[in-house]
């Protein structure tokens, strides 16, 4: 082996090392059970466990701390702390994962229109006293932005009322899908055209289905929510289209 291909191949290897050790802490951690705001055994232990220099240790709890797992403390306690993944860190990720490929529009309604049904078909007899006017608060403060004319915070209100919906979810996977959806369109569309009647028109319709879901909500009725729900979501896509709504290209740098 030449030296040029020696010293490429080096750090490689090293990586290597690091990557099967994270790999392995994060088994430990499951296997064990281990819960946020516990610590993993300190650098010293690691070494001696592994029977590895302290930098490739480190490395590995780098690559931990990067994707979100663990949270490094200093101190004499101090070590690498496991710490909840946040929603933020997944969707990102997944951002990240999806701006290679081409999402369309079309693609991402035809995902949000099955799954916020089955949100909130979900959450039907879910929504205590508090969580009913937490929905009926967001729906004044919506109407409000709308009647001042402040038409992106009134959009952004209009999607934290689906996201009020999530936090009632017991099912942590569709929660997570459809919060994700909510930061895309929150985040990420942009509007080309569309006249002040069509986005009046838009929050009005928005503002209605919302009373009618919450109203749904309130009888527990089922049949009423999927329905509305369903409805909702396909003017919805439709309002988007006629205002020339997009994705803006760059997922990679979130927002
Ligand atoms: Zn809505």
């Amino acid at each position: 082996m030449s030296e040029a291909e020696a010293s490429a191949s080096a750090p490689l290897r090293r990586i290597k090392l690091s990557d099967q050790i994270a790999e392995d802490l994060c088994r430990r951690i499951a296997r064990e059970r281990m819960e946020p705001g516990q610590r993993l055994p300190n650098e010293q232990t690691l070494m001696q466990q592994y029977g590895c220099a302290k930098g490739t240790i480190r490395e590995a709890l780098k690559a931990l701390e990067v994707q979100g797992l663990v949270a490094m403390r200093s101190g004499p306690n101090g070590g690498a702390e496991i710490r909840p993944v946040s929603i933020d860190a997944a969707a990102q990720q997944l951002r990240r994962f999806l701006h290679f490929r081409r999402l369309d529009f079309a693609q991402v309604y035809a995902v949000r229109r099955e799954l916020e049904v089955a949100l909130g078909l979900a959450v039907v007899g879910r929504l205590d006293a508090e969580a009913l006017r937490g929905l009926e608060e967001n729906i004044l403060a919506c109407e409000a932005a709308f009647a001042g004319g402040e038409h992106a915070r009134g959009r952004s209100l209009e999607l934290t009322f689906h996201d009020l919906l999530c936090d009632a979810s017991d099912n942590a996977l569709l929660g997570f899908m459809c919060r994700f959806i909510n930061s895309l369109l929150r985040d990420l569309v942009e509007f080309q055209g569309g006249s002040a009647t069509e986005y009046a028109a838009f929050g009005a319709h928005n503002l209605e289905s919302h009373r009618q879901l919450v109203s749904a909500f309130r009888a527990e009725d089922a049949e009423a929510v999927g329905r509305v729900m369903r409805e909702h979501m396909c003017c919805a896509e439709h309002y988007m289209r006629r205002l020339d709504a997009s994705f803006r290209s760059d997922m990679l740098s979130g927002r």
